[in-house]
């Protein structure tokens, strides 16, 4: 469960499972993980401007119950919404491409968890997920880039070490979308542009897990056709979210290749002038 876990996340939910024994509480629970999380990681207070740490350990005091402790020997279970915590920081990892889950993911994770008490604390101490998440996609840690791609680099995209594009408002790392434009142009896709709809998919009975494979579903006592079940995907290139709607133009209209979405947006920037990072169309700051 934890092999893709950072050291620090790691080292935060052996604190979590410290404070459990110390509240004498029989599972480790969200309220734990957060606080094992802010004491393993002090930089996350960035991200909680109207709160600090002995005001949300006095919070949770006073909102668990305490009991004798229990000795750190025993080995306590994850609560299963501690687990939903886990689960979404993976899932928050993965929207964010990124390969290992952090502290940063985790502290995501216990907003995702929107009902627990940890989730409101970091509401209340002024999280902004939505920040975040931009926030941790520009600072990317960089995927490994084999030659093919360095050469095409600088042969038509030119190099750029730092700086900002704006995409639906939100400053993206210049190179990292550059680096995704490029891996585009690999290709010779055609894109077309398409309303977004509900697509469906076939969900394996016994693991639920998801493919797009429809023969599958001749299996019926194995897979089970889902009509409409996949409800959204992502911008290639910028992330953002494609859906079905009729009014959201922006959300519900994108160019696809028939597998993979680009966003309005990306595709005039970037699609309709392929050198953009090269010429007067250029607008990184
Ligand atoms: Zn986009």
């Amino acid at each position: 469960m934890f092999e893709r876990f950072t050291e620090k996340a790691r080292r935060a939910v052996f604190f979590a499972r410290y404070e459990a024994s110390q509240y004498g509480s029989p599972e480790i629970d969200s309220e734990h993980l957060l606080l094992g999380l802010i004491r393993e990681h002090k930089a996350l207070y960035r991200w909680l401007p109207r709160t600090d740490f002995q005001t949300i350990r006095q919070r949770v005091d006073e909102h668990l119950p305490k009991h004798p402790s229990i000795p750190t020997t025993v080995d306590l279970p994850l609560s299963d919404g501690a687990k939903r915590v886990l689960k979404y920081a993976a899932d928050e990892a993965e929207q964010l491409e990124h390969r290992h889950i952090g502290t940063e993911h985790l502290f995501l994770g216990l907003i995702d968890e929107e009902d627990c008490f940890a989730a409101q604390l970091l509401r209340e101490g002024g999280a902004d997920p939505t920040s975040i998440r931009s926030q941790l996609a520009d600072s990317s840690e960089k995927q490994s880039m084999p030659g093919i791609y360095e050469s095409i680099r600088t042969r038509r995209f030119g190099s750029i070490s730092r700086g900002a594009i704006e995409i639906h408002g939100v400053r993206r790392s210049a190179e990292r979308v550059r680096d995704a434009v490029q891996r585009c142009h690999m290709y010779s896709w055609h894109w077309d542009k398409r309303a977004w709809t509900n697509v469906d998919i076939v969900v394996a009975r016994k693991t639920g897990k998801v493919s797009f494979d429809l023969r599958l579903a001749e299996d019926s006592e194995n897979f089970e056709l889902v009509k409409g079940g996949w409800k959204k995907d992502h911008c290639l290139i910028c992330r953002w979210e494609l859906f079905e709607s009729q009014n959201d133009a922006d959300h519900g209209t994108g160019y696809t290749n028939g597998h993979d979405w680009m966003c309005a947006e990306c595709y005039a920037k970037f699609w309709e002038h392929p050198d953009f990072f090269s010429s007067s169309y250029s607008d990184i700051t």
